[in-house]
């Protein structure tokens, strides 16, 4: 059927002389093949090799075959193991006086060395065949070698067990690369990306469109990287999301949006965020939530990697609300009980001190979380220091009770928990034989935040004792919802700021509320949460200007000449749109399991911002910053620095 396809529209071409539609036919059978035959891609055209090292097989007995690679491991000068990205294999060194030259080459260059070697794949010996290894049923019967470039003395062995600190891996990243974790996680990336634009733009006719990234400040929201200009006192910003772009996009009636975007954001140093990280960046014309959320769905089930477990949709729903209460946290893991239970009632009539103090403050409350097998698997230490870090930290106590369990070291207080508190504790939270129960007081949101960082940490140590909550091959999605749309600024709690960016629409059932209780009004913003991680996040967007002039000049008290263009393009028959952008960095760091976002970057930052293999940022000579018309003031401790 395909040939016959093929024939019919070869034929319906011009027929300028026999050889160029040979050509023709040639180079478009091998597109509609290649195009066909996309899931088994071309991995040695082009090059000087004709098969890759992790391919080879029985199958390819007998074939001469010329291969490149590096030098992976040599033993006793008979054998030598190739590495490429896509594998090793077993070259056999040849012996023989005519062969000296090969011999030589093969011998003499360094581990890491760059060899390419023809010569004919031949089946091992029988009981050498290697079952660990997929090329391990064969080896290279070598004819030629050339040495392609020498390897100095390495600073880490290229070997994925040896252990080496990151900033020695961060230092020389080139070499870090060729570890199979990282070739792993980089193709695994590309792969992942590769579906997900299919998806969107052949399945579901979304355009992809580069968008600036020198660009202007965007009030509220993130600290932006500022980039000096020419012009005296006038700055750059680089984006911290194409947020402004891509609504001004659909404004431009392109209807259905999306970019694999880089975007920037000034944080200081934060463990596990970059400076610079990748979104999957989307926005459509005329969707609601829901239209999102199936889009979201979608997309992640289509672009899932097929060795992991199938991605069930829809996915499950939570309110705001409901996850501070039940989790203590906008991004609960779901994959593990453990949820936090408000048992005030149970100590309405309370001797002890803290909880009646706590009860008597009109939004008092008295929650708690139960820890299964705790008294089994904690320690008193362990008790200890999960009731420290909540005073350190949150300034709250936190009462270990054992409703079902003889301890000894229960602290005096729990005591004088009475019986029938501790029956009624046993039935609310079905409390088994060991059952430990970690009991908070105080106002609803903080003694919701203490027991949802608690909880957490229970599981850790529950897991290094040897229990598993939290199953590395299970990934749990959850969409999070109605979040408020403001909340009070840090430094001024009388003021109020977006909770996520000053676009997002109210919800329709609150927008009643937005001039007289805004602290109320719930957002049409969503949260899409994996494994307890916020992988991504969007909104339905405010299309009516004068409602967006009210909330940026009114209620947030920001400068509307910032945004003046997009409050005018607003006015100019802008559709209903909303969107989302998912962090790419942070979702393939948890499908592929690895400790850090930086292990699925190429070239990330040190958690302080540096990139530590070509060390920037640097500084530069004050004649290159004079066209930009700025002047460096250095710190007082600094200078005396240079100066030395
Ligand atoms: N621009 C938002 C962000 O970067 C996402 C969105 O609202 O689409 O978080």
């Amino acid at each position: 059927m395909f040939s016959c396809w093929l024939s019919r529209l070869c034929r319906g071409l011009s027929t300028p002389t026999g050889r160029v539609t040979h050509l023709i036919q040639g180079s478009l059978s091998r597109r509609l093949m290649l195009s066909s035959q996309r899931r088994i891609p071309e991995l040695s055209s082009f090059v000087a090799r004709t098969n890759t090292c992790g391919e080879l097989r029985s199958s390819h007995l007998g074939q001469e075959v010329t291969l490149c690679g590096w030098i992976q491991y040599r033993r006793q000068n008979i054998f030598l193991v190739l590495r490429d990205f896509h594998g090793l294999v077993q070259v056999v060194i040849p012996q023989d006086e005519s062969a000296a030259s090969v011999k030589k080459i093969l011998c003499e260059a360094p581990m890491e060395s760059v060899v390419q070697v023809s010569g004919t794949v031949i089946s091992r010996p029988p009981g050498q065949e290697n079952p660990k290894m997929p090329t391990g049923e064969i080896e290279i019967k070598v004819k030629s070698a050339q040495l392609l470039n020498a390897c100095k003395k390495l600073p880490f062995e290229i070997k994925d067990f040896v252990k080496k600190t990151e900033a020695l891996r961060l230092q020389y990243r080139y070499l870090d690369l060729r570890s199979f974790q990282m070739q792993y996680n980089l193709r695994l990336r590309s792969r992942m990306v590769m579906k997900m634009r299919e998806y969107l733009c052949n399945l579901h006719g979304f355009v992809d469109i580069e968008t600036p990234t020198l660009f202007k400040r965007t009030p509220g929201g993130a600290k932006e990287f500022v980039i000096p200009s020419r012009e005296p006192g006038k700055f750059y910003c680089l984006p911290q999301s194409p947020q402004q772009f891509k609504q001004l996009l659909m404004v431009g009636g392109l209807d259905r949006y999306f970019q694999v975007a880089r975007c920037y954001r000034d944080e200081g140093s934060r463990p596990d965020r970059q400076p610079e990280f990748t979104q999957i960046d989307i926005e459509m014309s005329f969707v609601d939530q829901i239209g999102i959320r199936s889009l979201i769905e979608g997309l992640l089930q289509y672009s899932w990697p097929s060795d992991k477990d199938p991605v069930a949709v829809p996915f499950p729903s939570m309110t705001f609300a409901e996850a501070l209460a039940s989790y203590g946290t906008d991004k609960p893991d779901t994959r593990f009980g453990m949820k936090i239970v408000d048992i005030s009632d149970v100590f309405r009539n309370t001797k002890v001190g803290f909880l009646q103090d706590a009860l008597s403050k009109p939004q008092g409350t008295v929650k708690a979380i139960c820890i299964s097998e705790g008294a089994k698997y904690l320690k008193r230490k362990d008790i200890e220091s999960l009731r420290k870090l909540a005073a350190d930290h949150f300034n709250q106590e936190v009462l270990p009770v054992f409703p079902k369990a003889n301890r000894n070291w229960n602290s005096p207080v729990a005591k004088s928990i009475m019986e029938e508190q501790r029956s009624e504790l046993i039935r609310l939270m079905e409390i088994q034989e060991d059952g430990v129960v970690l009991l908070t007081a105080g106002e609803h949101r903080k003694a919701c935040s203490v027991l949802g960082k608690l909880r957490l940490e229970c599981a850790d140590l529950l897991e290094a004792r040897g229990l598993v909550l939290r199953d590395p091959a299970v990934f749990s999605f959850l969409w999070v919802v109605d979040f408020p749309l403001f909340l009070p600024k840090e430094e001024n709690p009388g003021e109020l700021e977006s909770a996520h960016h000053p676009f997002t629409a109210p919800h329709p059932s609150d927008i009643h509320l937005l001039h007289t209780e805004p602290k109320q009004v719930r957002s049409q913003h969503y949260d899409l949460v994996l494994n307890g991680n916020e992988i991504g996040g969007g909104s339905i967007r405010i299309h009516d200007a004068e409602l967006q002039r009210y909330i940026l000049a009114t209620l947030l008290k920001e400068d509307v000449k910032l945004l003046s263009h997009l409050l005018q393009a607003l006015d100019f028959g802008a559709p209903p749109h909303g969107g989302i952008a998912l962090g790419l960095d942070r979702l393939i760091c948890l499908v592929t399991g690895a400790p850090s976002i930086r292990d699925v970057i190429a070239f990330p930052k040190s958690f302080r911002g540096h990139d530590l293999m070509s060390n920037a940022p640097d500084s530069l000579p004050p004649e290159e910053l004079k066209p930009y018309h700025i002047q460096v003031s250095w710190p007082a401790d600094s200078e005396a620095e240079r100066a030395h």
